[in-house]
């Protein structure tokens, strides 16, 4: 089974959010199963050219306005030695992706030319594998950016002999980013104005790609059993739950797993001292870590709430932090605790928070992107907060699990997926959570898992040994996409007999 994994993310080359994770420990796992897995990306401006391999020759992509050249780099996947390594191939073309910043920058939140980035590089990765010779039996885009390649392949490529047989998997890590734009844009693309209106391009007379991508997919995903049901509705359906609806045959959930040679606290080589159920000293030792990190008193009887997330409205940063009703000064001045902070974002969220910080002595932040830092947050802390409005699955609170630091959430989502909420009365469960996403509630909620700190002590030695042993490993969940693929690629197959008879 030949996959290309069309991405504008992965690990360790480009990451914003949990999809640069997905999209790596997921090729890995694949890989490790026997499949035959290449990942495509832009070559952004931060990966590094000096490691990569030059392939010989331009790439020619015809786009709507001619045909434009781009350079493609390749270099594998790293991490264990694989018998079976995944090649990684980046697209390199100035004029898009020479500039820092992925999506945008501090001047440009979101790049006004998106659309002509992304249209390019989806159409590049067909050209890519002619040139490489390589076809796959499935193309797995990953959200917005990568839609087009299932939009190409549906209404342009599948004509051609070279792609006759491929089928395409669209995955949506995050309903809440559309790529939407001005019609003007279409153009571009190079395809006809009958695709912008059969491939489900139009959205109130503007053009949403993932949508089209929506229509246009063999089979779509996301990345949790319960965001799959929840997407489905009008209240977290971002106005697309009426095209899931229609394809509801066609769409499933499958949890994310997480990348244990990375996180995983027996492993780990970004903390102070590794740690299993057995030896949990290497805890207490990141906690003493942590605390000193931060100019913290280095103090193991008082509870550390960690927070690593990017500050958009999304992840609850409005109740918890906002100006005029957010729950954090009540939370630091009423309770004692210590709660530290590792996230970059929204201007007036990182504005506030810095000004929070400095009048709230047992508040500390860092803003900045750091992975040192975010695993030196997982394992140290004692309790993990993420009250987030909505979470297609969420990796942060697995990570938590895994290192024994109980997870503060919003019952959404993927967290209801993943995190067991704490009964007090059996000593069960594995976090802490809560319903309505109001100030109140993730207040009374870190106050509930505060309580339980100091006056149930042996519950929650109880409830961190549990949750380390939780498995969320990519074992389970690789065989489901593999078993997915197997499935696109027989209908798939079927349906070009059809094809050909006619
Ligand atoms: P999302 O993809 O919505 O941001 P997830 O929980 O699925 O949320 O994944 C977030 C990933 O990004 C995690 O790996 C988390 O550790 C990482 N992350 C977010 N912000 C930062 C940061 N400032 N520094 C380091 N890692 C971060």
């Amino acid at each position: 089974m030949k996959v290309l994994m069309v991405s504008s993310e992965a690990m360790p080359f480009a990451k914003t959010g949990g999809l640069a994770d997905v999209v790596s420990s997921l090729s890995s796992s694949l890989a490790e199963l026997g499949l035959d897995v290449k990942i495509i990306l832009p070559r952004y401006y931060s990966v590094d050219r000096s490691k990569l391999e030059l392939l010989s020759g331009a790439l020619g992509v015809p786009m709507g306005f001619g045909e434009e050249w781009c350079a493609v780099y390749k270099t594998a996947l790293p991490g264990k030695k694989n018998k079976n390594p995944v090649e990684v191939y980046f697209i390199e073309h100035e004029k898009y992706f020479g500039r820092d910043g992925i999506y945008g920058s501090a001047e440009e939140m979101d790049f006004h030319d998106n659309p002509s980035r992304y249209s390019f590089f989806c159409r590049s990765a067909f050209q890519l594998c002619r040139k490489i010779g390589w076809f796959p039996d499935i193309i797995h885009a990953h959200d917005w950016p990568a839609s087009m390649a299932t939009v190409y392949l549906k209404f342009l490529e599948r004509f051609n002999s070279d792609f006759k047989n491929t089928g395409s998997l669209l995955t949506i890590h995050n309903l809440g980013y559309q790529g939407i734009y001005g019609k003007n844009n279409f153009d571009y693309t190079g395809l006809g104005w009958d695709v912008f209106y059969n491939a489900g391009f139009e959205d109130w007379n503007m053009l949403n790609f993932l949508k089209a991508g929506l229509y246009s997919a063999d089979k779509l995903n996301t990345v949790s059993p319960n965001y799959a049901e929840e997407t489905k509705t009008q209240e977290h359906g971002f106005r697309l739950d009426g095209v899931l609806r229609i394809r509801s045959d066609d769409y499933c959930g499958i949890l994310n797993g997480i990348y244990t040679d990375i996180w995983n606290p027996k492993k780990d080589k970004l903390i102070p001292k590794k740690y299993s159920i057995n030896d949990m000293s290497g805890k207490l030792e990141a906690k003493k870590a942590l605390q000193k990190h931060f100019n913290l008193p280095e103090d193991p009887d008082i509870p550390v709430i960690g927070m690593v997330t990017r500050l958009s409205e999304q992840k609850g940063v409005g109740e918890l932090f906002g100006p005029s009703y957010g729950s954090i000064w009540n939370i630091c001045t009423e309770m004692k605790l210590q709660l530290v902070l590792l996230g970059s974002g929204e201007a007036w969220c990182e504005q506030e928070i810095k000004s929070l910080s400095s009048r709230l002595p047992n508040f500390k932040v860092q803003i900045s992107y750091s992975e040192e830092i975010s695993h030196l947050i997982v394992a140290g802390s004692d309790f993990f907060l993420m009250p987030s409005q909505y979470e297609p699955c969420g990796l942060s609170q697995m990570y938590s699990l895994v290192y024994g630091t109980l997870p503060i959430v919003r019952k959404t989502g993927g967290l209801i997926d993943t995190v067991v909420n704490y009964d007090e009365n059996k000593g069960t469960g594995t976090g802490f959570m809560f319903e309505h996403l109001t100030p109140q509630a993730i207040k009374d909620t870190v106050g509930w898992a505060v309580w339980a700190w100091y006056n149930k002590q042996e519950q929650i030695r109880d409830m961190r040994l549990r949750a380390m042993k939780q498995d969320f490993s990519w074992e389970i969940s690789a065989k489901k996409y593999a078993a997915l693929y197997e499935q696109i690629k027989t209908e798939q197959t079927g349906a070009e007999r059809i094809r050909t008879a006619e």
